[in-house]
C-alpha cells in the first residue's frame, strides 16, 4: 500500500477528551473517529488491525470446531419476554419500535437469538455437541461509555454459544473454549491471565475472565503470591479463618457514647481515637423479601455479589432510609448489631475473634463501645462476604493474596439450562426422552482487545503494535520522493517485498522526513526501512525495529533478505 493512496489522518495534539493512552493513540494514529458518545467509525488503518485481530479469533474458533454464522442485530422483544430478560436487562438494552409498533431491541448479546436458532435446528442428541459463533456488532447503552472502543456502546464482539447433551459434555465444550482463548491471547502477543469470575447462581468456577494486565485497567485482579490462584475481585475468596475466640476477661464494659452527626467510620474513628479495624460496619440490605443485616470490619468492604450468592436471593440492594429506620429504629449512619431483632444478621469472617468493638447504637447520634460478640449480640452466621484484597489469605494455599489491574477482554461462562429451559430448546436422547440442551457462552471484544494491546504496548512516541495485529509489517520511508533514483529504489524494494507476501506500507508522501518519522513511530509498524541519500550514494538502507529501537544498516542488494529474516522475530 502506498501512503499517498491510503488514508491515515494522524493528529499531533493529544485529544482533550481521551483519558487513557490507548484511546489517545487510536485517535492520533487515525485508527478511529468518534461519531457520538461510545460510537466510533473504524478508519482504514484501524480496520486492518481489527480484522487481523478478528481473524486470529476466527482461526482459533474454527480450530476448536466452532461454526461461524451471523445472527441479526435487531431482535424481536418476544424472544426476550420468553427468556424473562426484556424487563430484567435494564437500561443497557436499547429498545425500539417498528412502524407497526412492534417492539425490538438492538442485540447487546445473543443468547435469546441463538437459543431460538438452536431449538429450530437441533432435535436429536446425534446433532450434539455443537458450538456456534459470530463476529458481529453489539449495542449496549452503557451508563458511562469511555476510553474509546474499550467501553463503547456499539462494538464488535466474537460471541460463541455451545450446546451439549449433558453437564459433562458441556464442561468439555467449556474447556475447549478456555484453551482456544488461551491460544488467541497468546497469538495476539498479549500478557494476560485467566481469572475465576463470579458465575452467579451457577456456582463452581465455570466462569473465567481473560484479563490483559495493564495498570490502567478498570478491573482488579486478585492473585496469590505463591500458587496459581487468580480471580476477579467480585469472586475472589478468602480462606476461612481458624476459629479464634476472644477471651472474655479482656472484655471492657459496654457503654453508649454520644456521637452527634457522626455517620461515617472516619468521623467516628477520629472522635473516639480508634482505627477502622475496631469498628463494625453495619449495612442493612433489602432482598425484596425482607431486610438482612451484614456486618464487616470497618477497614473492609462488603462484596455484595458474595452476599447475594450466600443468601441465594434474586435481588439485593442497600436499604433505603425507611427500611433502615424500620430495622434499626435510627436514621442512616447509626446502625449496629446490638439489640436488633427479627432480622437475619450475617457477619464477615474478618470479624471473627474481634472484641471491644465500636458500632452504631441504633439510636440517632449514638454509638456503642466495647461491643462484644455473644455477650452483647449474636449473629446468624459468619461467612465470606467481603472484598478480598492485598494481604488476605489465599483460599487455596493460605499464602498472602495480592492485587493487580487488568482489562477484561474475554469472558467464558457456563450457562447450564437457563435459556434452554425457559425457551424450550430441547433434544431427544437415545431413548427418545426430551431434555433441555446444556449451554455455554463465550465472548471476546475485538475493539477492546485492540485497545488493550495498545495499552500494554506503546511508548512516548506512539503505538508499538504486536506483529500479529500490526496494520502493516514493514514501513518503507522514502525520504525524498522527488529524487528519481531514491524513488526507484524504494519502489523496487516495495514491490519485491510485496512479491514475498509481506504487508508493506510505502511512505511516498512529499513531506518533511521529520514528519514521516514521527508518523512512523505513532502508527507503530514493527519494522521501518529508510531509503534516503545513502541508498543512492552508497547502496545502503537503514532498518529500525519499533519495539526495541535497534537499528541496522544493510546493503541494498541484501535488503529483501534482511527484512525477510527479521520478520519471524518481530
Ligand atoms: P464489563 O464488565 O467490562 O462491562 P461484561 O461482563 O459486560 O464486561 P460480557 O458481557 O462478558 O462483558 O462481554 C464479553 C466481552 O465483550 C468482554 O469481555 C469485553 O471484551 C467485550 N465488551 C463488553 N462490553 C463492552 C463495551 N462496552 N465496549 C467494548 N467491549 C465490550
Ligand atoms: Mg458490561
Amino acid at each position: 500500500m502506498r501512503y499517498t493512496q491510503f488514508l491515515i489522518p494522524t493528529l499531533r495534539e493529544v485529544p482533550a477528551d481521551a483519558e487513557v493512552v490507548s484511546h489517545q493513540l487510536m485517535l492520533r494514529s487515525g485508527m478511529i473517529r468518534k461519531l457520538a458518545a461510545g460510537i466510533y467509525s473504524t478508519l482504514p488503518l484501524g480496520e486492518r488491525v481489527m480484522r487481523k485481530t478478528a481473524q486470529i479469533v476466527r482461526e482459533e474458533m474454527n480450530r476448536a470446531g466452532a461454526l461461524e454464522l451471523t445472527l441479526p442485530f435487531v431482535q424481536p422483544a418476544e424472544l426476550w419476554h420468553e427468556s424473562g430478560r426484556w424487563n430484567a436487562y435494564g437500561k443497557e438494552l436499547l429498545r425500539l419500535k417498528d412502524r407497526n409498533e412492534r417492539e425490538f431491541c438492538l442485540g447487546p448479546t445473543h443468547e435469546e437469538v441463538i437459543t431460538d436458532v438452536a431449538r429450530g435446528l437441533i432435535s436429536s442428541y446425534k446433532q450434539l455437541p455443537v458450538t456456534l459463533y459470530q463476529l458481529h456488532i453489539k449495542f449496549r447503552d452503557e451508563i458511562r461509555p469511555r476510553f474509546g472502543v474499550m467501553r463503547a456502546r456499539e462494538f464488535v464482539m466474537k460471541d460463541a454459544y455451545s450446546f451439549d447433551a449433558d453437564e459433562a459434555a458441556a464442561e468439555r465444550s467449556y474447556m475447549k473454549m478456555y484453551e482456544a482463548y488461551t491460544n488467541i491471547f497468546a497469538r495476539l502477543g498479549l500478557r494476560f491471565r485467566a481469572v475465576e469470575a463470579d458465575s452467579g447462581p451457577i456456582g463452581g468456577s465455570f466462569s473465567h475472565e481473560f484479563m490483559v494486565l495493564a495498570d490502567t485497567g478498570e478491573d482488579v485482579i486478585v492473585t496469590c503470591t505463591a500458587c496459581d490462584y487468580a480471580a476477579n475481585t467480585e469472586k475472589a475468596e478468602i480462606r476461612v479463618p481458624d476459629a479464634v475466640e476472644a477471651a472474655a476477661d479482656q472484655f471492657g464494659a459496654l457503654a453508649r457514647v454520644a456521637t452527634p452527626d457522626m455517620r461515617t467510620i472516619d468521623e467516628v474513628c477520629s472522635f473516639l481515637k480508634t482505627g477502622p479495624a475496631s469498628v463494625i460496619k453495619t449495612l442493612v440490605f433489602d432482598t425484596g423479601e425482607g431486610a438482612v443485616v451484614a456486618l464487616v470490619r470497618g477497614d473492609h468492604d462488603i462484596n455484595e455479589i458474595k452476599l447475594k450468592n450466600y443468601l441465594a436471593c434474586s435481588e439485593l440492594a442497600l436499604a433505603d432510609e425507611d427500611l433502615i429506620e424500620k430495622v434499626t429504629g435510627a436514621p442512616r449512619g447509626f446502625a449496629g448489631p446490638e439489640g436488633l431483632s427479627g432480622v437475619r444478621i450475617i457477619a464477615d469472617y474478618g470479624l471473627k475473634g474481634c472484641f471491644n468493638m465500636v458500632a452504631g447504637g441504633n439510636e440517632r447520634d449514638m454509638h456503642v463501645v466495647n461491643l462484644n460478640f455473644v455477650r452483647d449480640f449474636n449473629v446468624d452466621a459468619f461467612a465470606d462476604i467481603r472484598l478480598a484484597g492485598q494481604g488476605d489469605a489465599c483460599p487455596r494455599c493460605g499464602k498472602p493474596l495480592t492485587t493487580t489491574r487488568g482489562i477484561e477482554v474475554g469472558h467464558i461462562f457456563k450457562l447450564g439450562t437457563k435459556y434452554s429451559t425457559s425457551m424450550r430448546a430441547e433434544f431427544l436422547d437415545a431413548r427418545g426422552e426430551s431434555h433441555p440442551m446444556v449451554m455455554g457462552c463465550y465472548g471476546i471484544g475485538v475493539g477492546r482487545t485492540v485497545a488493550a494491546a495498545i495499552e500494554q504496548s506503546h511508548d512516548g512516541d506512539g503505538i508499538i503494535f504486536p506483529a500479529p495485529i500490526a496494520p502493516f509489517t514493514v514501513l518503507i520511508v522514502l525520504v525524498n520522493p522527488t529524487d528519481a533514483q531514491q524513488h526507484q529504489i524504494a519502489v523496487d524494494l516495495y514491490e519485491k517485498l510485496l512479491g514475498h507476501g509481506v504487508e508493506v506500507l510505502l511512505d511516498d508522501r512529499d513531506e518533511r522526513p521529520g514528519i514521516k518519522f514521527k508518523d512512523a513511530d505513532l502508527i507503530g509498524i514493527p519494522l521501518r526501512v529508510t531509503v534516503g541519500r545513502n541508498a543512492v550514494k552508497d547502496g545502503l538502507i537503514d532498518i529500525k525495529w519499533r519495539k526495541t529501537g535497534a537499528q541496522a544498516q544493510a546493503a541494498l542488494t541484501d535488503a529483501v533478505e534482511n527484512v525477510l529474516e527479521a520478520l519471524p522475530n518481530l
